[in-house]
């Protein structure tokens, strides 16, 4: 595979982009080796500038539900960008956005639409603050929320212990304002509840981890969270930046039942273009400005072009079908590739909800962030380069979610299962 046009444009990058990229992951430091410069996307495939294809696994870290280039998309941020790009005074659009996501999402009677994911986590804790009159936040290891300062934590030992900053840059007393719990661990939240009575304003946690590679909620996890903020008159707050709009319309809380009180949302519900949301009761949402006291705000909040990506993407997943069809091309992969691993001998699982999944190079189950830190991420590293070279590009790390798309055919898949085949006996050859 030629790479020398993505390697002269890394060159370039790097003298004046931090490691050449915008965001860290896409720069392959987790597995190594040359990030391709990507110039088009088209349904299922990316095309770097050395003219390689790929089926792609990443489709932008989530948004690209419907594929690359989705014809309704395009044309709608077509006619959009036609009557101007930013007003920063109210457009139906932004209502109607709204509307979609309130009639997907029961749990939400009003909505903020922000510019991305870490805006609206930072706002909805800020709102939490507010609502409660509390401090302190629990989230649990290996759940990501954006690079908000007070989340951006590791856990010191024990069950439930304050954060400890997982980045230079942050203050002592920012993570100390967050309390990290194992995922999957109800009683740790309780212990935590118990040492921090009367302190903690909100849970937050995705309800289908994503960030850790997925990581599905256990048994009845979601419903003892619900239970435990409601003995402790705490805030649930479900980050379903990934799974909203993704395992189901109205995400995590519609496939599991479990009403959380503020959503954050982000990702699809921007079709590929910078948008984020936070929202719940009415009750809460009305504490912010202009109606309250809790100040957010935003110059290009509500973006008419980025607002027009989004509800074209929300009215494509809308139609009949349409979440059947990603379940059926997403399980058919998860079958296909297990059967392949284990005809090559290698030992692998498999975590998956709806249209996201995740490979470990692991033996048993994956249920929190302990049992993802002993996955082999070495191995991982060598799948991904083999993959990346038969035309398949993963995530860049062994800890993210695969994405399947509306747009993968059972070409892709069938193909991805065959090239994933012969990945799993290289390995096995060189051990
Ligand atoms: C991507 C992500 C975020 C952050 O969103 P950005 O738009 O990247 O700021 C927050 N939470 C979860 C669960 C995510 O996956």
């Amino acid at each position: 595979m030629d790479c020398v046009k993505s390697a002269d444009a890394f060159e370039r990058a790097k003298a004046v982009i931090p490691g050449g990229v915008n965001s860290p992951v896409r720069s392959f430091y987790a597995v190594g080796g040359l990030p391709r410069f990507i110039v088009k996307g088209k349904g299922s495939k990316i095309y770097d500038i050395d003219g390689n294809e790929y089926i792609d696994y990443v489709c932008s870290w989530g948004p690209l539900i419907l594929g690359h280039c989705d014809e309704r998309v395009i044309s709608a941020v077509a006619k959009s960008v036609n009557g101007g790009l930013t007003f920063g005074a109210p457009t139906e659009g932004e209502t109607k956005l709204a509307e979609l996501i309130c009639e997907s999402f029961p749990s939400v009677e009003k909505v903020r639409l922000v510019n991305s994911g870490t805006e609206a986590v930072m706002s909805a804790l800020r709102l939490a603050r507010a609502y409660t009159g509390r401090e302190k936040i629990i989230k649990c290891a290996g759940c990501y929320h954006g690079h908000v300062d007070n989340l951006l934590v590791q856990a010191g030992s024990g069950l439930a212990s304050l954060g400890l900053p997982g980045s230079k840059g942050i203050s002592v007393s920012q993570a100390n304002q967050t309390v990290v719990v194992p995922y999957n661990d109800s009683q740790a939240v309780r212990s935590a509840f118990e040492k921090f009575a009367g302190q903690i304003a909100a849970i937050i946690v995705e309800p289908v981890a994503g960030n850790m590679g997925v990581v599905p909620p256990k048994g009845d996890y979601l419903a003892e969270l619900r239970r435990i903020c409601d003995d402790n008159d705490a805030l649930l707050i479900f980050d379903e930046v990934i799974t909203g709009f993704r395992i189901a319309r109205g995400g995590a809380q519609e496939l599991f039942g479990i009403r959380s009180d503020i959503t954050i949302l982000g990702k699809i519900i921007g079709g590929g273009m910078p948008v984020g949301a936070y929202g719940g009761r009415s009750e809460i949402m009305d504490l912010l400005a202009p109606l309250g006291q809790v100040y957010q705000a935003g110059t290009l909040s509500g973006n008419p072009i980025a607002v027009a990506a989004g509800i074209a993407t929300i009215e494509k997943l809308n139609e009949q079908g349409v979440y059947n069809r990603l379940e059926k091309s997403a399980q058919r992969l998860e079958v296909g590739l297990l059967e392949a691993a284990e005809r090559a001998g290698v030992k692998i699982s498999i975590n998956r909800v709806g249209s996201m999944l995740t490979i470990f190079f692991a033996d048993g189950k994956i249920e929190n962030y302990e049992d993802v830190a002993k996955a082999d991420k070495e191995k991982y590293s060598r799948f991904f380069h083999l993959m990346l070279d038969g035309g398949i590009y993963l995530p860049p790390s062994a800890f993210e979610s695969m994405f399947v798309s509306l747009a993968h055919s059972s070409e892709d898949i069938e193909f991805t299962i065959e090239r994933a085949g012969k990945s799993f006996e290289q390995l096995r050859i060189t051990g």
